[in-house]
């Protein structure tokens, strides 16, 4: 497919990563028309991943340097290096550098050469949606930003990039690095990992205390969770509330802000603040580069909360979860 309109037409892009990102975006360009090479470390995870898809790929120096475009699309967490080693000794002035996500600009743990474009395309959707979009000629809602325009091309470069992963197919909104950083951060905190999880936890050691069955807890706080969230995601909370019982309505609307309060959403207040004056970015820099003690115990208090086990077994019994349903005898309950 050509794309001689889309601005990037004559434009080398550089995508660094291939994993749920970089991968969506690499596929998708180069079906635009648009030239990619692939920039990962010899033999990475993904390496042979990105080869056995046709691309060019090289290391990330090499990736870097004649590129147009160079899209950082690796682990937040590694991009402070590899910006240092690999991209900033070797961008082409008045070459632009994309990000998916604006955390190390924002926070200052990336210092973008002043002769380069600096600009965001993030994607409403994980890699797979991306390229799956895309396959069937539509594309995942994307929002954009310019942080830094030295070229007086960084918008159209930004949109240019946007049409060729697909975005433009459907809806590209305007944001900034601090918006699309302090919002992303809050909501997968406060709402989405942190907020939801720790609702089900809760609600899950509530009525195991109470003498229930783990089992039964499990479907009702946990498995239905999936339910609800398919209602939302689909039309809202006026879908949802069309979907569930009148017993489950009006639970909801006297039940609901006695669990999640004003002092819940103070504290979310206190978690936003956090985000925004760079307490949990500090934070959250420190752990990394401490070797990550505390994210490793968290992770594994998680892991062994009794939900997990009594998951583990229940889902062994709902084929429709497994990847490759086992036809052997699973074990009794
Ligand atoms: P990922 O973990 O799926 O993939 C990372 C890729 O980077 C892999 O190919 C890995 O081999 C490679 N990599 C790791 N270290 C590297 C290094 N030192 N040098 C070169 N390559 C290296 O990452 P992801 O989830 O696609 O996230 C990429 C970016 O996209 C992040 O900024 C993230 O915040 C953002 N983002 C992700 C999503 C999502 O749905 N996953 C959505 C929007 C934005
Ligand atoms: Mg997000
Ligand atoms: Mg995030
Ligand atoms: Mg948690
Ligand atoms: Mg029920």
């Amino acid at each position: 497919m050509s794309n001689a309109s889309n601005p990037l037409a004559t434009s080398r892009i550089a995508v660094l990563g291939y994993g749920s990102q970089g991968r969506a975006h690499a596929l998708n360009l180069r079906d635009s028309g648009l030239d990619v090479v692939v920039g990962l470390r010899p033999n990475g995870p993904t390496w042979h991943k990105a080869k056995a898809d046709g691309f060019n790929v090289a290391e990330p120096a090499e990736a870097v340097k004649g590129a147009d475009l160079v899209a950082v699309l690796t682990p937040d967490m590694v991009q402070p290096t590899l910006y240092r080693e690999s991209i900033e000794p070797n961008i082409k002035p008045g070459a632009a550098l994309l990000f998916a996500h604006g955390f190390n600009v924002h926070f200052g743990q990336i210092k973008p050469r002043a002769d380069i474009d600096v600009i965001l395309v993030a994607p409403k959707g994980p890699g797979a949606l991306v390229r799956s979009e895309y396959e069937r000629g539509r594309g995942v809602p994307c929002i954009w930003a310019v942080h830094q325009d030295v070229s007086g091309q960084a918008e159209a470069k930004t949109k240019g990039y946007a049409d060729g992963i697909g975005g433009g197919r459907a809806m590209i909104i305007r944001t900034d690095f601090k918006e699309e950083t302090e919002t992303d951060l809050f909501g997968e905190q406060a709402v989405l990992c942190g907020g939801a999880s720790e609702l089900v936890i809760k609600g899950f050691e509530t009525l195991v205390e109470a003498g229930y069955q783990p089992e039964i807890a499990y479907y009702e706080v946990m498995h239905e969770l999936k339910l609800i969230v398919d209602l939302f995601y689909d039309g809202g909370l006026a879908k949802m509330l069309q979907f569930v019982s009148e017993t489950a309505q009006y639970g909801d609307y006297v039940s609901g802000p006695r669990v999640v309060d004003a002092g819940t959403k103070a504290r979310m207040k206190d978690v936003l603040t956090d985000i925004q004056d760079g307490t949990f970015a500090r934070n959250w820099i420190a752990e990394y580069q401490a070797g990550l003690p505390n994210y490793k115990r968290l992770k594994q208090a998680d892991l062994e909360h009794p939900i997990e086990q009594v998951g583990a077994k229940l889902r062994a019994r709902m084929p429709w979860l497994q990847p490759n349903p086992a036809p052997a005898a699973v074990a009794p309950l």
